[in-house]
């Protein structure tokens, strides 16, 4: 059965199918016992999350725990509470107990290389989850979303929502607009992927000064938020306000994730934005979380991106059963997640810009009912 297995794999020419199938073909293909796919389904696939901070995790653990449930398999869920030591040890314990597939969403994406060399000698095969693990080869796939999508799709909402619509020095002259800067966490390998989208959009329009950053902050490194806290983002906010918009106002500021956007509102409500003479400006966000779509629909924060959790918890589970069982695992990109070691082949979902004219969404896809938004 493996043999015939192995066969046709190898006589497939593409690169996602070449991937699949050397997954499939298990100890023969990789020379050693790192998938174990006769076993079929059953035993315990541990569920490594960062944080119980942010609805999204919350809601990620639970869409996969219920899921691989489904499928057939017991699940150990932690989460780390944002300490890497906490997740080091909670993949320690599942490697310990024989689990036998590990679904990470790791903190600090490059702190993980000696645990899972561990679970490489254990023979267990581990799926990174929404953030790449970086330096270590033993990482066998990545399910995200294009992530540097997210970005764009932040940065061109604050391009459209100020009408600016192509680079013009010119037109720099009559009108410029202010915006400030916020990056994600510095150690989770997304946060230059939403970065780079970001100005990929914005950056044309910072050189030809339609767009000012009065801070000067302009690299990614100076707008960095440790562990995406909100509250280290308001400090930094009341710090931006405070030293660069004495007279002026600032107009947008780019947001990578809701927990950032509710921490830089705050901030400005506290220098006195939010009425009709003094506006907040554009505020970008990330995750649709409950609070800001509410604060979407109550006209504060003005944009957000959907990632539906759901449909991420669906795409790894079927990964890990499909590499458990020896099944074609799905990929749609084999060129872009590479975390130093090797090219992680991946899945990517869509992600969907939100903001107060198409919160509806939300509710036609079931991500929220009526009444929680109301
Ligand atoms: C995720 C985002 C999330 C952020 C903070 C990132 O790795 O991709 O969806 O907003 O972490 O939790």
């Amino acid at each position: 059965m493996r043999t015939r297995r192995c066969r046709i794999a190898a006589s497939a020419v593409l690169a996602t199918t070449l991937v699949a199938g050397l997954a499939s073909c298990g100890q023969e293909a990789r020379g050693g016992s790192r998938y174990q796919p006769d076993k079929g389904k059953g035993g315990t696939i541990g569920l490594a999350m960062p944080t119980k901070s942010s609805e999204r995790w919350i809601a990620d653990g639970r869409n996969m725990a219920k899921q691989f449930r489904k499928a057939g398999y017991k699940t150990d869920l932690q989460y780390g509470d944002d300490k890497v030591e906490n997740q080091i040890a909670q993949i320690e314990n599942m490697i310990t107990k024989g689990h036998r597939l590990l679904v990470i969403a790791a903190i600090d994406g490059s702190a993980l290389t000696n645990v899972l060399k561990r679970a490489a000698d254990a023979h267990i095969p581990v799926i990174s989850y929404d953030r790449l693990i970086l330096g270590t080869k033993n990482v066998d796939y990545y399910a995200s979303f294009d992530n540097e999508r997210v970005g764009e799709l932040q940065g061109q909402y604050i391009l459209d929502k100020l009408e600016l619509k192509k680079p013009d020095a010119d037109a720099a002259e009559d009108k410029h607009y202010n915006i400030e800067l916020f990056a994600g966490s510095p150690d989770d390998n997304n946060t230059k992927y939403f970065w780079n989208g970001a100005m990929k959009k914005l950056k044309p329009f910072m050189k030809t000064g339609q767009l000012v950053v009065r801070s000067k902050q302009t690299k990614m490194n100076q707008a960095t938020t440790l562990r995406w806290d909100g509250g280290t983002a308001q400090k930094r906010m009341d710090d931006l306000i405070s030293k660069n918009y004495g007279s002026t106002d600032v107009d947008a500021v780019l947001s990578p994730y809701d927990g950032i956007s509710i921490g830089i509102i705050s901030a400005l409500k506290s220098a006195g934005y939010g009425g009709k003479r003094h506006p907040l400006p554009i505020v970008t966000g990330q995750d649709a979380e409950l609070a800001s779509v509410k604060s979407i629909i109550a006209g504060q924060q003005t944009q957000t991106v959907f990632k539906d959790t759901r449909k991420l918890a669906k795409q790894a589970v079927q990964m890990g059963d499909a590499v458990l069982t020896g099944k074609k695992v799905e990929v749609n990109n084999t060129t872009d997640y590479d975390n130093g070691k090797k090219v992680v082949p991946a899945y990517l979902l869509k992600p969907v810009s939100v903001d107060k004219s198409n919160t509806q969404l939300l509710i036609d896809e079931g991500y929220f009912t009526k009444g929680q938004l109301k």
